[in-house]
């Protein structure tokens, strides 16, 4: 049995979910003439209670649409040291909006108000970068899945609102954050100006995103997508899986979030374990000791047939999804047994 705990990207489609495709209505969606995509892009701007949305190829071509259209070239974008738009989309906010980031030192990829605060004093100066984007991630990729606390969150609109400041959320696992903490997408609609949501990672869907916005701002992140080369065709075959995953895995996250509990409570009990980080989600941070190399873990475990991945700096990710059963689930907890 292969066990597949890299990300979860890893999830293949569905029966039902093939068959979705298989039976949508396509047409050419450069001439807006999709009928499944734009049923997709509606379904997703009423969810959240926004005026508009657009289907991207990936989250890293929302994320950087987004940045796009709330900036100049040489403004400022602030975001949180770990964030995913600063650390794993190529340099992309340099190079695709010009960009300089301001990166805030903040708690597992999260920071608080008073530090966006802090860090956005000083604007009339001629000598510093217009400050103009402040962009938030929930949950946090690097910070183990980690959910904000939409209260510190509605703090950071007013400071963002008060310096004109664009308020943008790479939603990538917004789902698994609403799930665990009990939120609606319609709360977080309300709060930012743009949002990124990813129906390629729990969801289950093979590809896409979403970007959600005003009017306004989607007819910026048209001209923005085709610029970048991610106008698709009939790409409704996508969109049906992305409305399928949508109307059938978001409640199911629950149960990713119970596993990763499991496994970190597993894990915490072994004494070649050094640390679990705290468990919200689906992601499960942990360290070995320093008896035992990581790599070597890592090795270890794929000939097991179980694939993890490290961070780096001896950090090791686990990452349960819809692929991941209570049965694989068994068969981990033996083999990390069997381990010590
Ligand atoms: C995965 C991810 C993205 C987008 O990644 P793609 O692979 O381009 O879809 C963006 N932000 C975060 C936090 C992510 O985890």
């Amino acid at each position: 049995m292969k066990i597949d705990l890299i990300s979860d990207t890893v999830t293949r489609p569905t029966k039902e979910m093939l068959e979705a495709m298989m039976n949508a209505k396509v047409g050419d969606d450069v001439f807006k003439s999709d009928p499944t995509v734009n049923e997709l892009q509606n379904k997703v701007a009423e969810m959240f209670g926004m005026e508009d949305a657009l289907f991207f190829p990936s989250g890293t071509m929302a994320n950087q649409a987004a940045i796009k259209l709330h900036t100049q070239p040489g403004d400022r974008m602030f975001c949180d040291k770990w964030a995913h738009v600063y650390n794993y989309e190529g340099g992309g906010a340099a190079f695709n909006a010009g960009v300089t980031s301001h990166l805030i030192d903040g708690d597992r990829g999260m920071f608080t108000a008073k530090q966006l605060e802090e860090a956005v004093s000083g604007r009339a100066d001629i000598h510093v970068p217009y400050n103009r984007l402040v962009c938030i991630e929930n949950t946090t990729n690097k910070g183990g899945g980690a959910c904000w606390d939409f209260e510190e969150l509605k703090k950071i609109q007013k400071i963002a609102k008060k310096n004109d400041l664009a308020f943008h959320l790479d939603g990538a696992r917004l789902f698994n954050a609403l799930v665990a903490k009990n939120e609606t997408p319609k709360q977080y609609g309300e709060l930012f100006d743009t949002i990124s949501i990813c129906l390629s990672k729990g969801l289950g869907a093979p590809v896409g995103s979403v970007l959600i916005g005003t009017k306004t701002a989607m007819e910026k992140a048209l001209r923005i997508r085709k610029l970048f080369g991610g106008a698709m065709r009939q790409a409704g075959f996508l969109a049906a899986a992305a409305i399928y995953a949508l109307d059938n895995n978001i409640a199911r996250l629950a149960d990713d979030h119970r596993r990763a509990k499991r496994i970190g409570a597993v894990l915490e009990s072994f004494s070649y374990i050094s640390r679990v980080e705290l468990i919200e989600t689906n992601i499960v941070i942990f360290y070995v000791n320093d008896t035992i190399d990581p790599m070597d873990f890592i090795a270890k475990m794929e000939s097991k047939g179980i694939l993890l991945i490290s961070m780096g700096q001896g950090k090791l990710r686990i990452v349960t999804h819809l692929d991941f059963t209570d049965q694989m689930l068994d068969v981990l907890i033996e083999e990390l047994k069997s381990f010590s």
